[in-house]
């Protein structure tokens, strides 16, 4: 059961194959047998999960056919899950149990899916590898000498590894794209807005985005639907009708224009990297799609841009952490003052700190002109960019990031890290939807594939990817294959 996908898993509880109840105790089952190395979930929630199945079995013998009920579900432990902690990887919320549902967990609840835990991540979503969670590293399912990805790790591991079907994930600059990419999963973030951020850690608030984590772009298609929508308690959500993404599904790609971004192909690409990807264009082709060079001129400029407006962002969306109303608080201070040093020195990790401490200096009085304005006009620039190459063609087409996983330990200079990014965090600055795709292997690392496309064009997306699963099987491997427990 443990490599079927939600699409599968529905019909095989459907036609009563077996009950939630099996299927939640047998993968709750795995992640207590498997993930003692891997280190996917910081929390398991055995007695909700398993008391979430048996009423979903109860609810289906008398006639309910929600089609995600009794399915179990991974969560990014960013998502506030009422009376469970939710720690965001950090010791600051090490304790925090949080008072209330996030918005996107009341839905898919509501859609009767069931959580089985808590998924590690980076540290308040602060990372592209996995290493900066207060729990510990995750292992990548595939090579336990390599990293997941960030700052989704957990999630795009516990996925690969066979302990969930699907889970939840947030990209703020690449954190669904790139651990999809690294753990051989598909991965998709939505349009800004299109996903409530209500209840889910706040980053960087204009570029925080919930999507969903899962084996096949089908999949990916049931839990957005189920996830997206307006939502009156996040005034960035928007009022715009949430599609039938399945119905989309099975549209023919005859005619369909790829854009490939020049400068997604050049320096600094692992050839093997390019290689899977331009295979994978190759099958496009062969769908009857055309294929285009276009250009993103400002894609140099994403990075930096970036590592200026998320930590502005950051710098003030964790000035709540202050030791006086929820979350760590350090032994006995003795002044207000001390309280707050002591409280954030303590429960804070190095990546963070740095993130204030650089947020805090461009927004400062002096330097806010040269540096947060400077980087919000270059945002646009971005954004125009893809506005652009969207008049010549559907989608665009590149590698989710440069290299396939990389070794634990392997990038101890912050620089080289935040430059895993280069393919994913314009995408955010422009607010449009991406989505990365299993394409191949190198060595046992799995690389990705990402598609690019208009705002709200989430269901031409899942469709793209659709249609090259079904024409691969890239999607359908697993590290597990060999398993023989
Ligand atoms: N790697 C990027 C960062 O460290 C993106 C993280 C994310 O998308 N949450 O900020």
């Amino acid at each position: 059961m443990h490599q079927m996908t939600l699409t599968e898993l529905a019909r095989g509880l459907k036609a009563g194959d077996f009950s939630s109840r099996e299927l939640t105790t047998s993968l709750l089952d795995r992640i207590e047998r498997l993930d003692g190395n891997i280190n996917s979930f910081i929390t398991v929630t055995r007695e909700q999960a398993l008391a979430a199945a048996d009423a979903a079995d109860a609810a289906r013998a008398k006639g309910d056919d929600r089609p995600l009920a009794g399915l179990p579900l991974a969560i990014k432990d960013i998502f506030c899950t009422q009376g469970v902690r939710t720690s965001c990887g950090s010791k600051m919320l090490d304790n925090f149990q949080a008072p209330y549902n996030a918005t996107v967990i009341e839905k898919l609840q509501a859609a009767g899916m069931i959580g089985l835990g808590k998924t590690n991540m980076d540290e308040f979503a602060m990372g592209s590898s996995n290493e900066s969670s207060f729990y510990g590293p995750v292992r990548n399912p595939w090579d336990e000498t390599a990293v997941p990805g960030g700052s989704s790790g957990g999630s795009a591991a516990a996925v690969a590894a066979g302990f969930a079907p699907a889970a939840l994930g947030t990209d703020t600059g690449g954190s669904i794209r790139q651990p999809a990419a690294f753990c051989g999963i598909t991965g998709l973030k939505p349009t800004y807005g299109r996903v409530s951020r209500y209840g889910m850690i706040a980053f960087a608030s204009s570029l925080d985005q919930g999507g969903p984590m899962a084996r096949s772009a089908e999949d990916c298609a049931h839990l957005l639907g189920a996830m997206a929508g307006h939502d009156l308690r996040d005034s960035t959500s928007v009022a715009r009708v949430v599609p039938d993404y399945l119905a989309e599904l099975d549209t023919p790609l005859a005619g369909l224009k790829i854009g490939l971004p020049k400068e997604y192909f050049g320096d600094g690409l692992d050839s093997e990297v390019e290689s899977a990807i331009r295979e994978a264009i190759k099958v496009y082709e062969s769908l009857g799609a055309k294929v285009c060079e276009v250009s993103l001129p400002h894609t140099h400029l994403a990075v930096p841009a970036y590592y200026v407006i998320a930590p502005a962002e950051a710098s003030s969306n964790l000035s709540r952490y202050d030791g006086v109303r929820f979350g760590h608080r350090c032994d006995n201070p003795v002044d207000l003052e001390d309280l707050y040093k002591r409280t954030r020195a303590e429960g804070f990790g190095d990546e963070v700190k740095r993130r204030i401490l650089i947020g805090t200096h461009t927004l400062s009085e002096g330097f806010f002109d040269a540096y947060y304005r400077k980087a919000q006009q270059v945002r646009r620039l971005i954004r125009q960019d893809f506005l652009d190459a969207f008049d010549e063609v559907d989608v665009l087409m590149g590698p989710a990031a440069p290299t396939p996983a990389f070794d634990l330990g392997a990038k101890k200079d912050p620089v080289s890290m935040y430059l895993q990014d280069i393919y994913t965090i314009a995408i955010n600055l422009a607010g449009i939807p991406g989505i990365s795709v299993p394409a191949g292997f190198s060595g046992k690392r799995p690389i990705g594939l990402q598609i690019l496309g208009q705002h709200f064009a989430e269901g031409q997306l899942l469709n793209v990817a659709h249609q090259f699963q079904q024409a691969t099987d890239w999607h359908r491997r697993s590290p597990t294959d060999q398993e023989t427990n």
